[in-house]
């Protein structure tokens, strides 16, 4: 099988419950309703992929419960490839306990679930795809070593490799950097992996030149509604400096999901136009993200290519 892009990493099923206030312990409220949603930063990054057109493969781990069973299900009515979309019964199917009040603030409870169990026996029955992949897209949801493991056999076959270093752990794996060719990070992220507080363009630019002193060729922050920017080994040489493009000036609706669809898009570029200029590159990513933050939620927000401009392919 040959895919564009290959997504090693996470199934999450959002709960997501929308009540006036926050019950205080002990307490029981009626809420307004239930919505579930289908994401995972995995998930999302490949399905923008494949929306966009892109031939797309998902290497991941389910429990064997009903979560699962419907979680599969979903899957298989995208065009996403998962032959390499495992079961177990050692965890259950990740969840997320999403509670919203009626002031738009939320908590919540992540259950990792069957995600952590992802092996690097996992991987390595996936190899095929992975080498036959123009890009690997990777995240921090699942365990490091399946991770470590899926970006080496991508470094050694060629594949283009990104890292979404979410949710940012400091003191990363150098190994996972140092086979990162793009690493990809929103505003918080950076500053987890850099020490660089982030909040605009300048700090971005800063918190990329650490990126780069720790093994990524490109490093690529995002920043909401100011846009992205983008900072790689050749140009820091050369002196020619950073690329940013700020992003289209909209009413955000929702913006979960956002960064992932910036990085499915990314992928996409990366994978099916890999000469288009970097700053093209992020110009139509964030025209994507952009996108996706009319809408609520993260998995339904996703724009499909008959969604979008010609100009964007
Ligand atoms: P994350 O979802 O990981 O926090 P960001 O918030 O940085 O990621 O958003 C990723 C991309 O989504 C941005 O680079 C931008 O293109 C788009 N985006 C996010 N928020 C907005 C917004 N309020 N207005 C316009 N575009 C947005």
């Amino acid at each position: 099988m040959l895919v564009d892009i290959v997504v090693v990493g996470s199934l999450v099923t959002d709960y997501i419950t929308r009540t006036p206030s926050f019950p205080r312990p002990g307490e029981t409220v009626f809420g307004h309703g239930l919505s579930i949603g289908f994401g995972g930063k995995g998930a999302n990054q490949c399905l923008m992929a494949a929306k966009l057109g892109a031939a797309t493969a998902f290497v991941g781990k389910l429990g064997h419960d009903a979560v699962g069973d419907n979680y599969l299900d979903e899957l298989k009515r995208t065009t996403i490839n998962i032959d390499h979309v495992t079961r177990t019964s050692l965890a259950q199917s990740a969840v997320a306990n999403v509670v919203v009040d009626d002031n738009g603030e939320n908590c919540i409870v992540n259950i990792p679930g069957s995600n952590r169990l992802m092996t690097v026996e996992d991987v390595n029955a996936a190899a095929e795809v992975i080498k036959s992949a123009k890009v690997l897209i990777c995240q921090n949801e699942i365990s490091f070593d399946a991770t470590k493991a899926a970006l080496t056999i991508a470094r050694q076959n060629g594949v283009v490799t990104v890292l979404n270093a979410g949710p940012a752990v400091p003191n990363l794996d150098p190994e996972i950097l140092n086979n990162s060719d793009i690493v990809c990070v929103n505003e918080t992220e950076a500053e987890v992996l850099t020490g660089v507080p982030v909040s605009g363009v300048a700090d971005a630019v800063s918190a990329a030149k650490v990126l780069l002193t720790q093994g990524c060729r490109e490093a690529v922050i995002t920043l909401g509604a100011k846009g992205a920017v983008s900072l790689d080994l050749t140009s820091l040489a050369a002196g020619t400096d950073h690329e940013w493009v700020p992003a289209e000036k909209v009413v955000a609706v929702d913006t979960t999901g956002a960064g992932d669809a910036f990085i499915g898009a990314m992928a996409f570029y990366l994978a099916k136009m890999p000469t288009l200029p970097t700053k093209e590159k992020l110009r139509r990513s964030c025209a994507i993200a952009t996108q996706s933050v009319l809408k609520p939620g993260a998995w339904l927000s996703l724009p499909a290519r008959e969604e979008l401009p010609s100009h964007l392919f």
